[in-house]
């Protein structure tokens, strides 16, 4: 059970040990603004992690990071690890575009739309369906087991598996199609040996386990001590915050002294201010902290304590917003700035980086040619008058359908192709050629000689790939 909480605005120091066991947080139930807003943002995000990996497109799952095929299929696209690149540059967008927000509106991503915030909103929603709001599950956490109890916790507990499976299942089926993982899952008879077993395969089944735990513990346990001590972002978004930094902010100077008083007094006489100390703010908050105590770290933004005070100054007919979004600047000055060198910097870093990155997947040719010099014992072959060069030619049609691709040999030379000079590849599909490479040796004039490997799709003019390799002959004869 929580200890009440201090209500006076101190600076005194408070130690606490690291070791000891964090307090249950009871959070009370409120609805308003943001906690629309919370609700509005946490649904569509749930229900398109949960939609996306059933999604079908060409014929195969929308989204699936095929790790055996070495195939990263996000919707019409498929990556390779040779687009490893794009997607270090897709992390660093994400990055800064959270440095741009967290600048302008603080954490509003961890308050609205981080996984752990979405999942413990909605475990929380269950544990308030099964055993009542606030008030209710501190009582029944005082109660002694009975069946009621029994009842109530379980219920939860059964609920809260049995989503923390589903978001298992569905995160593991971004990684494996989802339809046969499912499937797999249904223990089936085995003939020979008459025992029951899962068609999946072990790691399926390990990381859709996994998950599953890792869901129901940290929603429905661990909660906001993700936040507090693991989250690497809680720590550094402090010096991300400046002086206009939209935050979740007390009031100090209308609200203080807080206190109780008497309907229709005047309070102000007293030397009382709008804050009441009837501690909802408190009550709210998913991290167990009281904001009138000042900005502090493990605040999440999420707007709950604003809520909650808006519901008690409507209540008294005082006006909103003694808790409410505003900056230290606007608190101090009554103004905010929100153009100001940091905010244009990553706005315009974030702007030309998502530039190069589309131009760079929308340009992006999805064929790749490698060409391997035969390591045999010779160099080249002399037939007749002509000089043999034999080499590896490595395609990879990185496409969604098929190609015949023809395949070229440029050079200062008229190199000639001993071979069938064009394949046809299946999509995805990596096809090795070896091709012979003949020059008459009267042309020769050096040993090494650059020659270029170009290789075309017929059906397509974009599709075009080369590389650079070297023909190795004789000594030229001198003329
Ligand atoms: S102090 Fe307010 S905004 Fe911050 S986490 Fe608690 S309820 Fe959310
Ligand atoms: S909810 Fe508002 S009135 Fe109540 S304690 Fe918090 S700041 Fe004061």
């Amino acid at each position: 059970m929580s200890e009440p909480k201090s209500t006076k605005n101190t600076d005194a120091i408070r130690y606490r040990n690291l070791y000891e066991a964090e307090d249950k947080i009871y959070t009370r139930k409120i609805s308003g603004f943001y906690q629309s807003v919370r609700r509005y943002t946490g649904l569509p995000l749930i229900a398109a992690f949960l939609l996306l990996p059933w999604l079908i497109i060409d014929g195969r799952p929308a989204i699936l990071f095929d790790l055996p095929a070495r195939q990263f299929h996000v919707l019409w696209l498929t990556f390779w690890p040779q687009d490893f690149m794009l997607l270090a540059w897709l992390l660093i967008i994400s990055a800064f575009s959270l440095f741009t927000v967290t600048v302008l509106l603080g954490r509003v991503y961890c308050g609205f739309t981080c996984p752990q915030t979405v999942w413990t909103l909605m475990f929380i929603s269950i544990e308030s369906f099964c055993e009542g709001d606030r008030n209710a599950r501190i009582k029944l956490d005082k109660k002694p087991w009975s069946l009621e109890k029994v009842v109530r916790k379980g219920s939860k507990h059964s609920l809260w598996v049995l989503v923390a499976f589903i978001t298992g299942v569905t995160f593991v089926g971004y990684f494996f199609p989802i339809r046969e993982l499912l499937l797999g899952l249904v223990p089936s008879r085995d003939i020979s040996t008459g025992m029951f077993v899962l068609n999946t395969p072990p790691a399926a089944v390990f990381w859709t386990a996994f998950f599953t735990i890792t869901t129901y513990v940290n929603a429905g346990w661990m909660r906001e001590q993700v936040c507090k001590y693991m989250c690497p972002y809680a720590r550094f978004q402090s010096v991300m915050y400046d002086q206009d930094t939209l935050a979740v902010h007390y009031d100090t100077a209308r609200g203080e002294g807080r206190g109780p008083r008497k309907s229709g007094e005047d309070y102000k006489a007293k030397g009382l201010g709008d804050c009441i100390d009837c501690s909802w703010c408190v009550q709210v908050c998913p991290v167990d902290i009281d904001i009138r105590d000042g900005i502090q770290y493990e605040c999440i933004n999420c707007g709950l304590c604003v809520d909650a005070c808006n519901a008690v100054m409507d209540k008294l007919e005082y006006p909103r917003g003694l808790i409410r979004f505003t900056s230290i600047d606007q608190l101090k000055t009554g103004i905010t700035r929100f153009f100001r060198p940091r905010v244009f910097g990553y706005a315009f870093a974030v702007s030309a980086m998502v530039v190069a990155f589309m131009y760079t997947v929308l340009t992006r040719t999805p064929l790749t040619v490698d060409v391997v010099r035969d390591r045999g014992a010779r160099l080249y072959r002399i037939s007749g008058d002509q000089v043999q060069n034999v080499y590896t030619l490595k395609i990879n049609n990185m496409d969604n359908k098929p190609h015949h691709y023809n395949v070229e040999v440029e050079g200062e030379y008229a190199f000639k192709l001993r071979r069938g000079n064009s394949v046809e590849i299946e999509a995805g599909e990596v096809f090795s050629i070896p091709l012979r490479v003949s020059l008459d040796r009267s042309e020769l004039k050096t040993e090494k000689t650059a020659i270029k490997f170009v290789v075309q799709a017929k059906d397509d003019d974009t599709i075009l790939a080369d590389e650079d390799s070297n023909f190795i002959g004789p000594t030229p004869r001198r003329k």
